[in-house]
């Protein structure tokens, strides 16, 4: 007799051990197996930042006639099409919702059937995305066992759970490697779709990484003095994208995770070439590298780097930063963004990343390195935290805790996500395009105290707002409380140890 929860009340706050056992007894030990080589995770099993599958479900709805059907919790759901709607998607999100029975006796999976079927309309759609959250990946619905298409519709399913996928940035390769596998094959089986726009007249450079929408058209204008076009960026707006993009002749990671769309251009004969062209020097190498892959001689890349390289360093020096910053995400550009405002003249000591090391972000790291820079891949919120607080620079930017733990500190921050990821990286257009955001709040310091005296003396934590009396801090509950959390964790070390 057991008092463990049934596997449908878990969730990523409790329980990733156990779910994960479970996933490996039901049939998907090789899958986690994939996503352990792909996306090793360290020193953190769980998601720090929000759910894992947004960053799938992201990918499909920007996806035009796709849709996306998500099979998980009712909680889970809520909150990823909840943040779905916030950050803008114009689309449904399907859900076909489980209980206990559903889940053991493989009627969920029959119910997942039933809806792509009902879904599954030429006329509106090119393709569904089917996405096993936490709970069914731990059940094994077998998303495989799905019809490949249905009149003419593609099915992809997915399984993203949090157990498995450290990031949302990884989740966007979990979609974008299997759309590219299954586009893959559709080319190996015979003629697909022409891009909408025609095809390429020159060799082309796909592009990997959700980038700002006038990089591309930069790195397009980089690319031009070498006899070369730009392709497509990877995940892609439309289906047929995907066949553009895996036609290409080298593929940039300009996003270093995207490790299993790589395979998969790799396995169609693909090039790969990692950085990208930010700031002075990370273009001439990155323009260098992409010669190289084509094997072309070297006065088209001189050709490429006389045009451009000047233009990058007077912008540079145009709109210099001053001052201290640290820096953390988990996007995936932040060793990009880092060389861009060392270049631009800020003294950056910690760069931390919650995405893991690849080959592909090798030479960032190398470059920011020898500039005395401390890297950290996979870092967890509390390396974010001590590096900022042991460094106290003149502006963190970080993730949504770092940025208000460097306000209560009274330190200028600014949110990557929303701020700096959100901005032209590349080439002439990126060499400035930081230096307005980033030095003004540098310049907020003094604001900063001030709204630290504002709030100053209203308690922090759990004393935190206005008392009338002194607040009734209970030692004894917590002191129990505790305990009882503790029983808790050893109880789980003992299950993980069974
Ligand atoms: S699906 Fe996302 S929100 Fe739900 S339990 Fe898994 S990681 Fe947490």
């Amino acid at each position: 007799m057991t008092d463990q929860p049934p596997i449908d009340s878990l969730g990523c706050a409790s329980g990733s051990a156990r779910m994960e056992a479970a996933a490996r007894a039901s049939g998907n030990a090789e899958m986690l197996d994939a996503f352990a080589r792909d996306y090793p995770q360290g020193p953190h099993d769980k998601p720090q930042s929000m759910c894992p599958a947004f960053g799938s479900l992201r990918v499909g709805l920007r996806m035009r006639r796709v849709a996306t059907v998500l099979s998980g919790s009712a909680c889970c759901v809520y909150g990823l099409s909840f943040v779905s709607h916030f950050y803008g998607a114009r689309r449904s999100v399907g859900y076909v919702p489980f209980n206990s029975e559903t889940l053991v006796t493989g009627k969920l999976f029959e119910d997942i059937r039933a809806a792509v079927h009902q879904l599954a309309d030429p006329a509106r759609y090119d393709a569904i995305v089917v996405t096993n959250l936490c709970v069914p990946t731990a059940s094994g619905v077998p998303l495989k066992l799905l019809p490949k298409e249905i009149d003419g519709v593609r099915i992809v399913g997915i399984d993203v759970p949090g157990f498995g996928v450290p990031t949302h940035a990884e989740a966007k390769d979990v979609l974008a490697g299997a759309m590219l596998r299954y586009a893959r094959t559709e080319i190996e089986a015979g003629p697909v779709q022409a891009p909408a726009i025609g095809k390429a007249d020159r060799p082309t450079v796909a592009l990997l990484g959700e980038m700002f929408p006038a990089d591309p058209m930069m790195i397009g204008a980089m690319l031009a003095p070498m006899g070369l076009a730009v392709g497509p960026a990877v995940p892609t707006r439309e289906w047929r994208e995907l066949y553009a993009a895996l036609d290409c002749g080298v593929a940039a990671a300009i996003h270093p995770f995207y490790t299993a769309a790589i395979r998969e251009f790799q396995a169609a004969g693909r090039a790969i070439v990692g950085s990208a062209p930010v700031g002075h020097d990370g273009t001439a190498a990155w323009l260098a590298a992409i010669g190289d892959a084509f094997g072309l001689p070297s006065r088209h890349v001189a050709a490429a780097q006389t045009a451009f390289l000047p233009a990058i360093r007077a912008a540079l020096s145009a709109t210099p930063i001053t001052g201290t910053i640290t820096l953390s995400g988990y996007e995936g550009s932040e060793l990009l963004v880092a060389r861009l405002l060392i270049e631009s003249g800020a003294r950056v000591p910690y760069v931390g990343t919650a995405c893991a090391s690849t080959p592909w972000s090798a030479a960032d790291r190398d470059w920011l390195v020898a500039k005395g820079v401390k890297v950290v891949f996979r870092a967890s919120l509390e390396d974010d935290l001590a590096a900022m607080e042991a460094v106290r620079p003149d502006l963190a930017i970080g993730t949504t805790p770092v940025v208000q733990r460097a306000k209560e500190l009274g330190l200028p921050a600014l949110y990557f996500t929303n701020l700096i990821s959100a901005r032209p990286l590349m080439g002439p257009a990126g060499a400035g395009s930081l230096a307005e955001v980033v030095n003004a709040a540098i310049d907020n310091r003094d604001r900063m105290d001030r709204m630290r005296a504002f709030f100053g003396g209203v308690g922090s934590g759990d004393t935190a707002g206005v008392w009338e009396g002194e607040p009734n801090l209970m030692p004894e509950f917590r002191a129990q409380n505790l305990k009882k959390l503790e029983k808790k964790a050893r109880a789980a070390k003992a299950e993980e140890m069974i």
